[in-house]
C-alpha cells in the first residue's frame, strides 16, 4: 500500500504529472483503490451565505468589490434560511454543506455568532459542516469547532510564486496561518487550488509540494478548473483541456492518497466521459447544486443520473470522521476575543487586476 509522505519535492510531482497519460491514469487508481472505495463519491452542496462586495483582488473572483461583474451582493443569510437549504441538501443527497462567505477574514461580532448558530444547526440535522469564511484566528477556529465544524477551507490556490500573480492583498503565509490555527482544533482542513489561471505545470506541482508536504495533509483538497467570469482580470483565460485536469486529479490523488480529492468548479465544462476519467483518477468528492458560490454549475438530477450511469453511490456522513458534537452558545467555554490581527498586506502592483479594475464599465 502507497504510504503517505510529507516530503514530496517539486522535481518529483512534476516527473508524476509528466509521465504518459496511460502510465499516469493506472498508477493513481491504484492508488485510489488502494485507500478509498473506488465507487463511492462524496457530494457536498456549497452554500453562499454572504455574497460579493469582498475587499480582496483575488483575480479570478467575481465576489472582489473591485472588478466589475455581475454578482449581486447579499448580506449574511438567516439562519433560518440556511436550515431551509440544508435540509433540501440533504434530501437531495448531500452529505456536507459548505457555507462560503466573502469575506477577507472573520470579524468576531453578530455575524460570526450567527454563523456559529448555523453551524450547530447544521451539524444537528446529521450533516458534515463545512465553512470557508477567509482568514480566522486560533480563537475563532476553537469557536467553530465547539460549534460542531466538521471541516473547514481555506485554499492555497497555487504555488507560492505564482500566488503573487493572482492576489497583492494578502500573502501565501496568511492562508499557511489560518490552516495551522485550524489544525489546533479538532477540525479537518479542506485546502487546495484552482488551475487555468495561466500557470506553468512547475506551479501546480509547487502547490502540490505546499499541500502534501503539511503534516498531516488536508483531508480534503478541492482540484477548480478556473471558470473565467467577465469582469474578472482573468475573463480572457482559455479554459484548460480536461486532460490537464485529469493530470492534476491523478497527481494529487497520488501524492495525497488518504485525501478526498474534490473535482470542483468547471464540470460544466467538462463531459460525463471526462468527469467519469477524473474519478477514475482518484476524484472522489463533487459539489452538487446549479451554483458554486457565484459560477454555474451542474444540476443535481444530472449528477444523479450521471452517478447512476457509472454505478457510483453517494458517501454518507461521518465515514472518515466521527460527528462532533455541538456545543450550545450559553455553556461555551469560548468567548469573542475582538482580535486584529496582523494579516499582511503585500499591496504590490499586478497589471491585470488594475487594468479590470479601472476598466470602462461598457455604455447601455
Ligand atoms: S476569493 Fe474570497 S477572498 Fe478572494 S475576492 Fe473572492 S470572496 Fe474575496
Amino acid at each position: 500500500m502507497a504510504m503517505t509522505r510529507h516530503d514530496w519535492t517539486k522535481e518529483e510531482i512534476l516527473k508524476i504529472y509528466n509521465q504518459p497519460f496511460m502510465d499516469l491514469l493506472y498508477a493513481a487508481a491504484s492508488v485510489h483503490r488502494e485507500h478509498h472505495d473506488p465507487n463511492t463519491v462524496q457530494v457536498s452542496t456549497l452554500l453562499s451565505i454572504k455574497t460579493g462586495g469582498c475587499s480582496e483582488d483575488c483575480g479570478y473572483c467575481p465576489q472582489a468589490a473591485r472588478y466589475h461583474t455581475n454578482v449581486e451582493g447579499n448580506d449574511l443569510m438567516s439562519v433560518n434560511q440556511v436550515k431551509a437549504q440544508a435540509l433540501r441538501a440533504k434530501e437531495a443527497g448531500s452529505s456536507r454543506v459548505c457555507m462560503g462567505a466573502a469575506w477577507r477574514n472573520v470579524k468576531d461580532g453578530q455575524e460570526f455568532d450567527d454563523v456559529l448558530e448555523m453551524v450547530r444547526t447544521i451539524n444537528r440535522l446529521g450533516m458534515e459542516v463545512c465553512c470557508t469564511l477567509g482568514m480566522i484566528t486560533e480563537n475563532q477556529a476553537k469557536r467553530l469547532a465547539e460549534a460542531g465544524l466538521y471541516a473547514y477551507n481555506h485554499n492555497l490556490d497555487s504555488s507560492e510564486e505564482y500566488y503573487k500573480e493572482v492576489i497583492s492583498t494578502r500573502g501565501y503565509q496568511d492562508r499557511l496561518d489560518t490552516i495551522e490555527n485550524v489544525r489546533k482544533t479538532a477540525v479537518t482542513v479542506c485546502s487546495g487550488g484552482i488551475i487555468g489561471m495561466g500557470e506553468s505545470a512547475e506551479d501546480r506541482a509547487g502547490m502540490l509540494v505546499a499541500l502534501s508536504t503539511l503534516n498531516p495533509q488536508p483531508e480534503s483538497v478541492p482540484i477548480n478548473a478556473l471558470v473565467a467570469v467577465e469582469g474578472t482580470p482573468m475573463e480572457e483565460q482559455e479554459p484548460i483541456s480536461i486532460w490537464e485536469m485529469v493530470r492534476m486529479i491523478a497527481t494529487t490523488r497520488i501524492v495525497m492518497p488518504e485525501t478526498q480529492v474534490r473535482l470542483s468548479a468547471g464540470r460544466t465544462q467538462m463531459s460525463r466521459e471526462g468527469q467519469a476519467t477524473c474519478f477514475f483518477a482518484g476524484a472522489n468528492s463533487i459539489f452538487a447544486g446549479d451554483k458554486l458560490l457565484t459560477t454555474p454549475n451542474p444540476d443535481v438530477n444530472e449528477d444523479m443520473e450521471m452517478f447512476k450511469l457509472l454505478g457510483l453511490q453517494p458517501q454518507k456522513p461521518f465515514v472518515k470522521k466521527a460527528q462532533p458534537e455541538t456545543v450550545d452558545a450559553q455553556n461555551s467555554q469560548y468567548q469573542a476575543l475582538g482580535e486584529k490581527p496582523r494579516w499582511t498586506r503585500p499591496g504590490h502592483v499586478i497589471e491585470r487586476n488594475l487594468a479590470a479594475q479601472y476598466k470602462k464599465e461598457p455604455k447601455v
